[in-house]
């Protein structure tokens, strides 16, 4: 199969759709494998490393949407990519439909089908094509509060690890899944005092068995966190609840409760924030301040360490992608039932339910 991949147009993505690594793997199994001259720059992977690694090299976008049978990207087709899309085409990217009518109602016009990495399932209902950004944004909530705990950042002045002989900061992870146990092990090793706050006693049954005596696990409700806000340097907030919108875990009048230079970092901002305080915010200007309390809510976390997220990313995509160049999308996804979760869009029909009735189109 010919597997192009161009360069991501979106605002500040550096993410690339295919590492070099993963440009070989599908060469070595028989693709002709084209990259847009340039595509990896923003990880650091140059145009000759695509070329020893058996790759293509075009120039600009429009010989792979013309002639490549599948494209590979990051984010969601831009307008401009959308309009060279075409019909039998395979788009296997990050889509996020539900929200989006304007993309949704292209994608079905240009007949293109589209795998959506986000909808891809694994085993016990998992997303496993998400999963690695959450453990990036999860481990980098810890990075982010440390930074803005420093004085000059408008924190508090404290080394979430203290010094023999001056306590550690107290670290309080608000939701205990994905997001959750990377920060809670991120926080561990820098050795900060945590504790891990989760509804679902499965969840607290699990993180007290991995972190034994090395973090605390705490019942999430009202009380608990009106109780524990005003002792904690850094509160990370990891909830989720699945297709609703965050649930604001600590509200306005709970602020002035918080030590002053104290740090909230809302990893949940993207389903809206979990904290009453929370807007997004961009890397550029990741934090502001409100009542004395920090508050970080960057929207794409790992965008930030663009080289470390598409490699992660790659290591979830390229399995499917080798199979379905080697069967073809058809049978790769008959043989794989998670895949095809996978498909939103096929020959001018939405075919994912949840797109389908959000957005008003015959399923
Ligand atoms: P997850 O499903 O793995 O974990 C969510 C956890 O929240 C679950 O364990 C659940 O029991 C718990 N929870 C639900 N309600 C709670 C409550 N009231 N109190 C305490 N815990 C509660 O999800 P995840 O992958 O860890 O993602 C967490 C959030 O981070 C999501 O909103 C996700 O979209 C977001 N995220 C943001 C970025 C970013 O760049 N900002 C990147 C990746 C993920």
């Amino acid at each position: 199969m010919r597997i192009g991949c161009p360069t991501e147009i979106k605002n500040h993505e550096y993410r690339v759709g295919l590492t070099p690594e993963s440009a070989r793997e599908l060469v070595l199994r028989g693709n002709e494998v084209w990259i847009q001259s340039g595509a990896g720059l923003g990880i650091g992977a140059t145009d000759d490393q695509y070329r020893a690694a058996g790759a293509t090299i075009v120039d600009g976008p429009d010989p792979i949407f013309a002639e490549c049978e599948m494209v590979v990207k990051v984010k969601e087709p831009q307008a401009g990519e959308r309009a060279k899309l075409r019909e039998g085409q395979l788009l296997y990217t990050y889509l996020h439909l539900a929200p989006d009518p304007e993309q949704t109602a292209d994608l079905v016009k240009s007949g293109v089908t589209a795998i959506a990495y986000e909808t891809v399932t694994g085993p016990n209902n998992s997303l496993p094509l998400l999963k690695p950004m959450s453990q990036v944004a999860g481990r980098m909530s810890i990075q982010a509060g440390a930074s803005a705990l420093e004085k000059a950042h408008g924190g508090r002045g404290v080394l979430l690890g203290g010094v023999p002989g001056v306590l550690p900061g107290r670290v309080m992870v608000i939701g205990g899944g994905v997001v959750g146990f990377n920060a809670a092990q991120m926080a561990v090793g820098l050795g900060a005092d945590v504790t891990i706050l989760d509804r679902d006693p499965e969840v607290l049954e699990r993180l007290g068995t991995h972190f034994e005596s090395r973090a605390k696990t705490r019942f999430s409700n009202m009380a608990n966190i009106e109780q524990m806000i005003g002792e904690a340097e850094l509160v990370i907030g990891a909830v989720l609840i699945p297709g609703a919108a965050a649930p604001k875990l600590v509200t306005r009048e709970m602020l002035p409760l918080m030590k002053p230079g104290a740090v909230l970092v809302d990893v949940a901002i993207d389903q809206g924030g979990c904290f009453e305080t929370s807007k997004p915010t961009t890397h550029a200007e990741p934090t502001y301040v409100i009542d004395n309390i920090v508050h970080y809510c960057v929207a794409n976390m790992p965008g930030a360490v663009a080289r470390t997220s598409t490699y992660a990313l790659n290591n979830v995509t390229l399995p499917h992608a080798l199979r379905m160049a080697e069967l073809g999308w058809k049978e790769a996804l008959r043989q794989n039932a998670h895949l095809a979760e996978g498909l939103n869009v096929h020959a001018g029909k939405v075919t994912y339910k949840a797109v389908a009735d959000e957005l008003g189109y015959d399923y």
